[in-house]
């Protein structure tokens, strides 16, 4: 039997695989070039959408609406626009295994497909308290979010349960954003993290405090410190209490979980090599055999501004890198090369009706301006973090379109500062005016 032959194969279907598919378009692709295989049932959409709008009580953002490329402003990229570019899209399809030596790839029906070059974006999965031996992790009504499937479970249970109450474990990105839509949602919260403070991978205490008194003025418990150790069930295996270490009980028709994210390696380990808990790649998002890319949640990339080796989970550097891998493949086809990927950090959130940018890198001193004046509502403040005597990274709460580009800047061109109260008193100025 002959084997289908793809010039280009991508293998994962969310965010990185939309944006090279469009990228691959936009550099000249034929009809039949493409393959992209995902086990989601949907052509490529904006992931973020799925821990805020979608979960939104009313004017919900649903599919068609936020298939990439839609969340960075693009055209949007529904199922006809593979088949009018010629790209196969096999949907609901899992990669099973990826022979990088025979080029060729095998799903989890038994079908093989052959190919040219690969570029590998199975991004990531979360991390299940389960896996780490939690009692009773495995009770009905504990949601974990990552894909569609995982955001219409939780809805269903919010409008099965009405108003909860809900138990949040964890105060990172998911933490703060899911407890916002179950507050939306009028389901009454308490989060749950241990260490002293919300989101400890980029906020200083003062940040934290701000985000913590907003949330508990909406009216959410927070519980910092103890871990949860165990989740009682019903008989019907239905989860009703969680326990923590330190003895307290709360109840619980609802728990969300968001303990972080693994990235997904199976397909690639031991075939190439790996650093920093990801794939290792060169500035051109190349693993170390040869046709085989890595981008998004996965790759281990060079992170050139600081001269180390970084791993992202976040959004802006998927798009970038699906991009800068496709760009560096057909300049490689023409004999041409490209500039190496070189990327300034960008994380943001929204909740309820704040909104924050951070740009930069977190390390050194931090001096948070503004943060007295910051109101519950209609707040502006910020951080500036400083290393060796120049502004390092900048994070903006509340900041306008031109703001946000303004600290940016900052993150990107890190001008010398004299001293930290030069900062305090210049507060957003200082990036305005550069
Ligand atoms: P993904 O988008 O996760 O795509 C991986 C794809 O590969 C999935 O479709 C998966 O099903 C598929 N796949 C995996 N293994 C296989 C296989 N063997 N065979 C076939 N297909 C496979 N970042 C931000 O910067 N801002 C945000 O506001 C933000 N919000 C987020 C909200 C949520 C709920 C989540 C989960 C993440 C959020 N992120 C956000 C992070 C951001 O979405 C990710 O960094 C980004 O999606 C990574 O892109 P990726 O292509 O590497 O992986
Ligand atoms: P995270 O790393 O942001 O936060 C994990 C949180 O869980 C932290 O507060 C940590 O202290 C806590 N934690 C760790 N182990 C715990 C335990 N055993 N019990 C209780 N708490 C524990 O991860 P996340 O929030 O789960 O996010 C998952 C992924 O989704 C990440 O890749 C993240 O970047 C991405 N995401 C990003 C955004 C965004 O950028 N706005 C939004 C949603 C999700």
């Amino acid at each position: 039997m002959t084997q289908k032959v793809y010039k280009y194969v991508i293998v994962g279907g969310g965010v990185s695989a939309g944006y090279a598919a469009r990228e691959f378009v936009q550099q000249g692709l034929k009809p039949g070039e493409l393959a992209i295989f995902s086990t989601e049932e949907f052509a490529p959409y904006e992931r973020p959408t799925l821990s805020k709008a979608y979960l939104f009580p009313e004017g919900a953002a649903r599919l068609p609406n936020f298939h990439v490329c839609a969340g960075s402003g693009g055209t949007k990229q529904p199922p006809e626009w593979y088949t009018e570019h010629g790209i196969d899209l096999y949907l609901s399809t899992e990669v099973k295994i990826l022979d990088v030596e025979a080029k060729s790839l095998t799903t989890s029906a038994g079908a093989t497909y052959k190919y040219e070059t690969v570029v590998v974006a199975t991004g990531a999965t979360f991390v299940r308290l389960a896996d780490s031996g939690v009692p009773g992790a495995d009770a009905q009504g504990i949601y974990y979010l990552r894909e569609i499937d995982d955001a219409d479970k939780l809805l269903a249970a919010i409008k099965d349960k009405k108003d909860g109450p809900a138990v949040v474990i964890g105060g990172g990105y998911i933490g703060l954003e899911l407890t916002a839509c179950l507050v939306k949602n009028d389901v009454k919260v308490t989060m749950v993290y241990p260490g002293p403070h919300c989101m400890p991978r980029l906020f200083t205490p003062e940040l934290a405090s701000f985000y913590e008194g907003y949330y508990e003025a909406k009216g959410v418990t927070i519980v910092k410190g103890p871990r949860a150790t165990e989740f009682e069930k019903d008989e019907s295996g239905q989860v009703k209490t969680v326990k923590l270490k330190d003895g307290t009980t709360i109840q619980a028709d609802i728990v969300v979980v968001g303990v972080g994210a693994k990235p997904r390696l199976e397909l690639l380990k031991g075939q190439v090599a790996e650093e920093k808990g990801g794939f290792k790649v060169d500035g051109f998002f190349k693993t170390s055999v040869p046709h085989v890319y890595a981008v998004g949640d996965i790759a281990a990339f060079p992170m050139k501004i600081y001269g180390d080796i970084r791993r992202v989970e976040h959004v802006d550097h998927a798009r970038k890198s699906a991009i800068q891998a496709v760009q560096a493949i057909k300049a490689e086809e023409k004999g041409e090369t490209i500039p190496e990927y070189d990327y300034l950090p960008y994380f943001y959130s929204r909740s309820f009706d704040l909104s924050w940018q951070f740009y930069g890198d977190n390390v050194g001193e931090a001096v948070t301006w503004g943060r007295e004046a910051a109101q519950a509502s209609s707040s502006k403040f910020g951080t500036y973090w400083i290393k060796d005597g120049k502004v390092v990274g900048a994070f903006l709460e509340g900041g306008s379109p031109e703001e946000n580009k303004a600290i940016a800047k900052v993150a990107k061109e890190q001008p010398a500062v004299s001293s930290k109260d030069e900062l305090l008193s210049a507060g957003l100025s200082f990036a305005t005016t550069i």
